[in-house]
């Protein structure tokens, strides 16, 4: 058994954000806390995204605190150069992130008011946890009938292998979803495919004006807002529209872009719409989002009736010990970076209040807030970037 006083769980933009706030405030790597991975290699979950996804199409990513990302090819894929900055970053800050570990369950030690964390390469106890896993390992796909008739191919985003794949060339390829990633499949598809047709259950709204600080701070407080009251959140897009880039514009003047209302099941041979209009299809790609992966979680109870885990900052409410970074509203670059740092001020005030801090760590912690109001400031002057 190995006691520390946090555990992070996650190494992805969140959980290596609040890695490295927790170094600077005074707690050593892997005696003071510990980070957990269970994912191969350095990158989060963007180590396992598609090839085709380069760089420079990711929209708005946001370097880590502390070291940017800088001078990186527009043209490689995101996976590659993500992974690689991530790498580095670990290694430049010591994070000692220990990988592949799985953790299996958060839950009461029953001893010193700790947290237990049961994972596949034994357990830890922790006065705190940080959860940040991310919503990768949890596609959502929603249940249609006929889901299991259907003869040709489906997959999800998180499998989509790019568009040179023998599930795309020359078939008919029916993409659902009105995301990001949606649209940047639809585009690359069908340059291969025989045809393509675009589902989504509601009309997307494609934003056309400028994307600034008032509007980024509307879409986050509406996804915050539901974090508040228990509900699940929603991904920041369904809140800030589609990005309208002048490769959408030519997607939609020659017609790829044209939305379908959502189909009422699968056939055999495609998708049916309710009222009897049909279309075949080879290949389903659910393009339909994530859920947050928290259900290593469950023996805390933190759920609350309307099916999410309500949050106060970055505090559950339910058991200040547990914080959700890259959650809800801050589920995404810039939102884990802030989120990170949150939490790590509110462990620290916890920790403090139970004795673990000097009074010249608290005169020092004292500085530090001072400079962070300041960062705060200046990050709060940055656009948040809308998530797929
Ligand atoms: C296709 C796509 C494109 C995106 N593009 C952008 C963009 O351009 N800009 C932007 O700001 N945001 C973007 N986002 C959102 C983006 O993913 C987040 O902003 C951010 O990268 C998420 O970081 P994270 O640390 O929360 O999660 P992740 O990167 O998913 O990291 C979570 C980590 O937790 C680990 N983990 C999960 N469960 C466990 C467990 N039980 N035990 C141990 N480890 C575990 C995983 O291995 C993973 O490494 C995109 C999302 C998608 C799906």
């Amino acid at each position: 058994m190995n006691n520390v006083a946090v555990v992070v769980v996650g190494a992805g933009q969140a959980g290596l954000s609040s890695a490295y706030h927790l170094r600077r405030s005074g707690f050593e790597p892997g005696v003071d806390f510990v980070v957990l991975d269970h994912s191969p290699a350095p990158g989060g979950a963007w180590q396992f995204r598609w090839p085709t996804l380069t760089y420079g199409r990711a929209h708005g990513m946001h370097a880590l605190p502390g070291m940017e990302l800088t001078g990186a090819d527009p043209e490689r894929p995101s996976a590659e150069v993500i992974g690689e900055y991530f790498a580095a970053y670990e290694r430049a800050f010591g994070l000692r992130v220990r990988r592949p570990v799985h953790v299996r369950e958060v839950r009461e030690a029953g001893w010193g008011g700790r947290l237990l964390v049961r994972t596949s390469e034994g357990d830890w106890t922790a006065q705190a946890v940080i959860n940040a896993t991310g919503t990768w390992d949890r596609p959502f796909w929603p249940r249609v009938p006929g889901q299991e008739t259907f003869r040709g191919q489906q997959l999800h985003t998180a499998q989509y292998p790019g568009p040179r794949s023998d599930a795309f060339v020359g078939k008919r390829v029916v993409v659902v979803g009105g995301g990001t990633s949606a649209v940047q499949h639809l585009m690359e598809i069908a340059e291969v495919a025989r045809e393509t047709l675009w589902v989504t259950r509601r009309p997307p709204l494609f934003r056309t004006g400028p994307f600034g600080q008032e509007e980024g701070r509307a879409a986050v407080a509406l996804v915050e807002e539901r974090v508040r009251e228990g509900l699940p959140p929603r991904s920041v897009v369904s809140v800030t529209g589609l990005p309208m880039t002048e490769e959408v514009r030519r997607a939609r003047e020659s017609g790829v872009l044209m939305r379908h209302p959502m189909f009422a099941r699968l056939t055999e041979e495609g998708v049916e719409w309710a009222d009897g209009r049909w279309a075949p299809a080879d290949t389903i790609v659910w393009a339909t989002g994530f859920r947050p992966v928290t259900g290593h979680l469950a023996p805390l109870r933190l759920r609350e009736s309307g099916g999410g885990i309500r949050l106060e900052g970055t505090r559950a409410a339910r058991d200040p010990r547990v914080h959700l970074v890259g959650y809800g509203p801050s589920a995404s670059t810039i939102g884990a970076n802030r989120a990170g740092r949150s939490a790590v001020r509110d462990i620290r005030a916890l920790l403090a209040a139970s004795g673990r801090q000097t009074e010249d760590e608290e005169q020092a912690g004292d500085e530090e807030r001072e400079r962070e109001r300041a960062r705060d400031e200046e990050w709060a002057a940055a656009p948040v970037p809308a998530a797929a």
